[in-house]
C-alpha cells in the first residue's frame, strides 16, 4: 500500500503552501512528516486524505488518484485531524458505532467497534462521554475512529499534541504497535518523536521538502557535525586555538572548556590531542557532543 506524491503544490489565494512537493512512501513504514509551525504538514496530509484538492501535482494511494477515486483512497486511508474534532456530548460507544454505521455494513458494526476498543485500549472508559475523558483517552478515541473501517493507511496529523509525558508515551506505543500492520504518516513538530517512532523522516519547511531519509541516516548526518567539547589545563588563547587542523569554529563555554566545530565529515580530535602536545597543553577531557535529529531540523529550516 504505496503513497505516491509527486510534485503537488497547493496555493491558498496567492500564498503557496506547499511548492512542488514529491516523496513516497513505501508500504509498511511508519514515515514521519516533521517541520515547523505553518509549514504545510496539514495541508499536505489532508490532500492525501482528500479533504482538500492540490493546486498542482498528483498523489496516489496504492494506485488510486485522490481526485479521480476518492472513494477508492478513503476507504484505504484512515485520517486523524490535528486538533481531533470529535462529538464531546456523545458516549465513547455511541460515538464509535455512529462512524461504523457510516462506513460499515450494519451487521459487522458492533464487532468492529469491539476490535477498536480493544486494540485501542479504550475498555475501561467505553461507557463514559467524550467530553469527561482526559486528552490521553480521547487521543484513542480520535485513532479508533479513524481505523474503523480497517485502512491499510493511516494519516496522523499531530497525534501526540498536548498528551503529558505519561500520555505520551503509551500514544506513541500504540502508534508503533499499529506502525507494524499498517502504512503510517505522522505529522509533528517534536524531533524526539520521529526518533522514537519513525522509520523515515520527511521534513518540510516553508512548501518544501528540505530533507528525505531514515531516521538512521539523519541521526548519522547529525554526529557527523563533529562538535567537540574539550577542557584544556590552562588557559588557551583562541589566536591559538585555530592553529588546530580542520578548526571551523571555537567557543569558550567554561574556563578553559571550549566548544570546537570541526570541518563536516572531519574527525578532528587527533587534531586537538595533536595541538595540544606541541603546545605543551593537556586534555583533561574531551567529548563528542550529542547530537541528534533535532539539530539537523534546526539546521534546515531555521530563518536564513
Ligand atoms: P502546518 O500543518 O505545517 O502547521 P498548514 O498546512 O496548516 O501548516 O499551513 C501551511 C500554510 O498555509 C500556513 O501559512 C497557513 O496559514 C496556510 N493555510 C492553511 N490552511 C489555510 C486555509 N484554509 N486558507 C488560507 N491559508 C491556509
Ligand atoms: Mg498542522
Amino acid at each position: 500500500m504505496s503513497i505516491i506524491v509527486e510534485n503537488i503544490t497547493k496555493l491558498y489565494g496567492k500564498q503557496k503552501a506547499l511548492d512542488q512537493v514529491s516523496f513516497t512512501v513505501e508500504p509498511g513504514q511508519v514515515v514521519g512528516f516533521l517541520g515547523p509551525n505553518g509549514a504545510g504538514k496539514s495541508t499536505m496530509m489532508k490532500i492525501i486524505s482528500c479533504f482538500i484538492p492540490q493546486t498542482e501535482g498528483r498523489v496516489t494511494v496504492d494506485g488510486f488518484d485522490v481526485n479521480d477515486q476518492p472513494v477508492e483512497v478513503r476507504r484505504n486511508v484512515g485520517y486523524l485531524p490535528e486538533h481531533n474534532p470529535l462529538y464531546l456530548d456523545m458516549y465513547v460507544k455511541e460515538f464509535l458505532t455512529f462512524v461504523g454505521s457510516i462506513q460499515l455494513a450494519k451487521a459487522d458494526v458492533q464487532k468492529r467497534v469491539k476490535e477498536m476498543i480493544d486494540v485501542t485500549g479504550l475498555g475501561p472508559e467505553q461507557n463514559k462521554k467524550i467530553g469527561a475523558l482526559s486528552k490521553g483517552y480521547r487521543q484513542r478515541v480520535g485513532l479508533a475512529q479513524s481505523m474503523i473501517h480497517n485502512p491499510c493507511v493511516l494519516i496522523l496529523d499531530e497525534p501526540t499534541t498536548g498528551l503529558d509525558p505519561n500520555q505520551l508515551v503509551e500514544i506513541r506505543q500504540l502508534i508503533r504497535t499499529l506502525g507494524k500492520e499498517k502504512t503510517v504518516i505522522l505529522s509533528t513538530h517534536i524531533m524526539q518523536e520521529v526518533e522514537a517512532i519513525c522509520d523515515r523522516v520527511v521534513i518540510i519547511n516553508k512548501g518544501k521538502i528540505v530533507a528525505d531519509d531514515t531516521t538512521q541516516l539523519l541521526q548519522q548526518q547529525a554526529s557527523d557535525q563533529g562538535v567537540i567539547v574539550v577542557e584544556f589545563d590552562k588557559i588557551v588563547q583562541e589566536g591559538l586555538l585555530k592553529k588546530v587542523n580542520g578548526l571551523v569554529s571555537a567557543e569558550m563555554i567554561r574556563t578553559n572548556t571550549w566548544k570546537i566545530k570541526g570541518r563536516k565529515g572531519t574527525d578532528i580530535r587527533q587534531e586537538i590531542f595533536r595541538f595540544a602536545a606541541e603546545t605543551g597543553l593537556s586534555v583533561l577531557t574531551l567529548q563528542k557532543e550529542e547530537s541528534n535529529i533535532e539539530s539537523v531540523f534546526h539546521q534546515l529550516t531555521r530563518e536564513k
